[in-house]
């Protein structure tokens, strides 16, 4: 087909179907936001609630197969359109990383390392919680957390009330504090017939628990990078997956441990721009158009700096440096905390 449909119209929307038209596809945005980054872009933007069934329909007919670039859609939204169009990558994926305890236990049964864990709704199962991982230890909302937001932390049983008191009420998870040296991510895909790229392990600098800096080559050792890709590797196959997915991982002296997966293109992939042949963006759109997977092999080490509120005001000095590549979102406003742009920092091999 040659229309594609993207739930959500951020930047990562936007990116995808700027991909999608260098590779003659058109786009059309589902997003309940006006003005998202996307409509820049895209060739149709629907502006519409997530339960507006009429206007679901009429973009699944507009459109020949839909993807989406962020993972809390809701699931009657799903019900309403997968009859009508497939929907890449599928429900599954959506369900178990819509959900940190679903997450974990998918993670578990697959036999990869993650935090030590346990559900939270109440103080009582809190305290079972807390004898049964540990402190210190954060407790984070099972649902619709990003960027650090609906967590709090815990040095000891002291900081039980306050915790709970931060998860307003929403389910939540306990999880033991890992002890890691770094954060690295894996990006990678899995095409309609089954094929598995992984671009490079990036690593990852997050401040007030929002990614400021990727790096690549991460500090990993060849098994570190072989088990990254191979973690990568298992959640896809496992998932029956079809386009690019981003798994977080802690670094520690017992290996690597899972933190989270997310199913779409993520903003610690945004290197790839200038650094492969074929980026994060042009990946997704191959996998979930049955295109072949195209080679997401690594030409240059890159340093992506995301540009984050007040960020801007430092652009005409980033601009000034060789080798930097400007990627702005086109937000109508700027506002502390949010994601503006990103600059890579491209360093060239020499000779
Ligand atoms: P994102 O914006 O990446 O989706 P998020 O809100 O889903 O973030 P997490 O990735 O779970 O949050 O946590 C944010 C950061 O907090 C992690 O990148 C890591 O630095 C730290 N963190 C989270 N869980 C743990 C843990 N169990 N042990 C130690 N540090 C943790
Ligand atoms: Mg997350
Ligand atoms: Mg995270």
């Amino acid at each position: 087909g040659s229309v594609i449909g993207i739930l959500g119209g951020g930047q990562l929307g936007r990116m995808l179907s700027m991909a999608a038209a260098r590779l003659g596809y058109r786009c059309h945005i589902y997003d309940p936001a006006p003005l998202p980054p996307a409509g820049h872009v895209a060739q149709k933007v629907v502006t519409a609630p997530w339960d507006d069934a009429t206007a679901l329909q009429n973009f699944a007919a507009g459109v020949d197969v839909i993807t989406f670039e962020f993972e809390n859609i809701p699931t009657a939204t799903l019900d309403l359109l997968e009859p009508l169009r497939p929907i890449r990558p599928g429900r599954q994926a959506l369900a178990v990383s819509q959900d940190r305890l679903s997450e974990k236990d998918f993670l578990r049964e697959l036999g990869l390392p993650t935090a030590p864990y346990a559900p939270v709704a109440t103080a009582a199962e809190l305290d079972a919680a807390l004898a049964k991982v540990g402190a210190p230890a954060i407790l984070k909302t099972r649902r619709l957390g990003y960027d650090g937001k609906g967590q709090a932390r815990l040095q000891s049983a002291d900081d039980a009330a306050g915790a709970l008191a931060v998860m307003q009420g929403a389910e939540a998870i306990l999880e033991g504090f890992v002890t890691f040296s770094h954060e690295v991510s894996v990006i990678a895909a899995r095409g309609l017939n089954g094929d598995v790229a992984a671009f490079d392990p990036g690593e990852n600098l997050h401040r007030d628990g929002i990614l400021r800096e990727t790096r690549v080559p991460a500090r990993l050792s060849p098994a570190q990078r072989s088990d990254a890709v191979l973690i990568a590797a298992k959640i896809l196959n496992a998932l029956d997956y079809v386009g690019v997915l981003g798994v977080e991982l802690f670094v520690t002296a017992q290996g690597l441990v899972v933190n989270e997966i997310a199913p779409r293109v993520h903003n610690s992939g945004h290197w790839t721009q200038d650094g492969c042949a074929v980026d994060q963006f042009e990946q997704h759109i191959r996998a979930v158009t049955g295109l072949p997977l195209g080679d997401g092999g690594r030409y240059a080490d890159v340093v992506m700096e995301n540009l984050i509120g007040d960020d801007m005001d430092r652009l005409p000095e980033l601009l000034k440096a060789r080798d930097v590549a400007l990627h702005l979102y086109g937000k109508p406003e700027c506002r502390a905390g949010r994601k503006m742009g990103h600059v890579n920092h491209i360093q060239r091999p020499k000779g």
